[in-house]
């Protein structure tokens, strides 16, 4: 325990103490990486308290947490003593204890977004049947339990075949490609075989991936954020753009793709929708994240209101902010861990250096505790008045041409 806890939900403050702050409301999340760091820097903005729960002491949130508790987000009991110390639940990842979750909620606590939200998310092949129950567009996806049904999906879908793990999945770690059916073996092996719980999809063959981060409020109203473009390198998030350079027609469509597959979930927060368009202007959806996500970091700097205020004042129950750009455009590079060890190598040092002298650039460092190879470090927004001059400062920046735009 950091402080010492004068953490109090709501419902047991005293109501003769004057109101400070914006909501007395105790934000209580689950997982304290990145995201929950960046949730309580906007929370201290505006006077409301944020509690992590995560098992790494050193964790990125733990220094601005109004409280860390050490457990893991996987432990009904950690859960569930947690949840005591909060108005309202939420969550940074959602690799979390869907049961318990669902527990609480019956128990009275409030969760958002629901703990139905988590359950389906969690599993991509559940989340896949849930929106094509709900008539979303998505690249064909089978569930496959053994070779025969595996060789039978390429069959039908043709190679190159995408096989995903239906859980834990992160940072494309739980992906893998058979260009042929003589790779389909060597591929579910990698993701720990056929018992890991394994569908596939058919290959999108995109031009471009997109993403829209969709605020749901505590009144059910909907606002999306501009849609973005999201670059990405051996699975990992490596720039985004926003807004993307796409005709209006793709905006409209993406948008509202997302505002649908939103709608279909249930809960107060922020969503990120994560699309594939193709060649000839189809919208298909890769996935969802119940929670801030990469393609919004963006937003801290970009928007009216960042993605990390909005989430807050969607989950304490206030009215949602304006999701709108106050610049005409914004690019974000992911600092990825270059190798084993400590933080501090010269590259990213070189880069820092570097973004610090660039107008309109902001540097974010998580200070996690180790930096390992493609692990995200931090990122760095510039803004401005056009996405070309952004994008030469990034490429001055990286001293590399790193701007193509097709995914590696
Ligand atoms: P995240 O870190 O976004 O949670 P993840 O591990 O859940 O990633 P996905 O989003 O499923 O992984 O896939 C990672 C990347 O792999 C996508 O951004 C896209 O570039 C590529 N990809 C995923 N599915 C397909 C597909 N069906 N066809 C072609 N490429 C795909
Ligand atoms: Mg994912
Ligand atoms: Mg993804």
């Amino acid at each position: 325990c950091r402080a010492s806890l004068e953490v109090q939900s709501t419902s047991n403050r005293n109501k003769d103490l004057p109101v400070h702050g914006v909501s007395e409301t105790v934000v209580g999340v689950l997982g304290g990486g990145q995201l929950g760091r960046m949730l309580c820097q906007a929370a201290s903005q505006m006077g409301i308290k944020v509690i992590v729960l995560d098992p790494m002491e050193n964790c990125p949130a733990s220094v601005l947490a109004h409280y860390h508790m050490v457990g893991s987000y996987d432990d009904s009991a950690a859960v569930e003593e947690f949840a005591k110390r909060c108005g309202v639940l939420t969550v940074e990842i959602e690799h979390v204890d869907a049961a318990t979750l669902e527990k609480l909620e019956q128990q009275g606590v409030d969760c958002q977004p629901k703990a139905s939200t988590i359950r389906i998310i969690q599993d991509k092949y559940l989340q896949k049947v849930h929106f094509s129950r709900h008539a979303i567009p998505l690249p064909k996806f089978m569930q496959i339990d053994d070779f025969e049904s595996a060789q039978r999906a390429g069959d039908f879908y043709g190679y190159p075949l995408m096989i995903k793990s239906r859980r834990l999945a992160y940072d494309g770690r739980g992906n893998a490609v058979a260009k042929s059916e003589e790779e389909l073996a060597c591929a579910v092996h990698a993701l720990g075989g056929y018992d890991r719980g394994l569908y596939v999809e058919k290959w999108a063959p995109f031009v471009k991936e997109l993403a829209v981060i969709v605020a749901r409020g505590s009144d059910n109203s909907i606002l999306c954020y501009p849609v973005v473009e999201t670059i990405h390198r051996e699975n990992i998030c490596h720039v985004v753009k926003a807004p993307a350079n796409v005709p209006w027609k793709i905006m409209k469509l993406a948008t509202d793709v997302a505002y649908r597959a939103v709608s279909s979930l249930e809960g107060a927060g922020v969503f990120a929708v994560e699309l594939f368009l193709t060649a000839d202007g189809q919208i298909l959806l890769n996935e969802v994240a119940p929670r801030p996500h990469n393609s919004g970091h963006h937003t801290i700097e970009s928007c009216f209101t960042s993605q990390f205020e909005q989430h807050l004042r969607a989950v304490v129950g206030l009215p949602l902010g304006d999701p709108s750009m106050k610049t005409p455009a914004a690019i974000m590079y992911n600092i990825l861990g270059e190798d084993e060890g400590e933080p501090g190598f010269l590259r990213t040092h070189q880069l820092i250096g570097r973004a610090l002298g660039i107008p309109g650039a902001t540097v974010h460092w998580y200070d996690k505790p180790e930096m390992r190879k493609q692990r995200k470090m931090g990122h760095i927004t510039i803004v401005g008045s056009s996405m070309g001059i952004l994008e030469s400062q990034l490429k001055s920046m990286l001293r590399e041409d790193i701007m193509d735009d097709q995914p590696a």
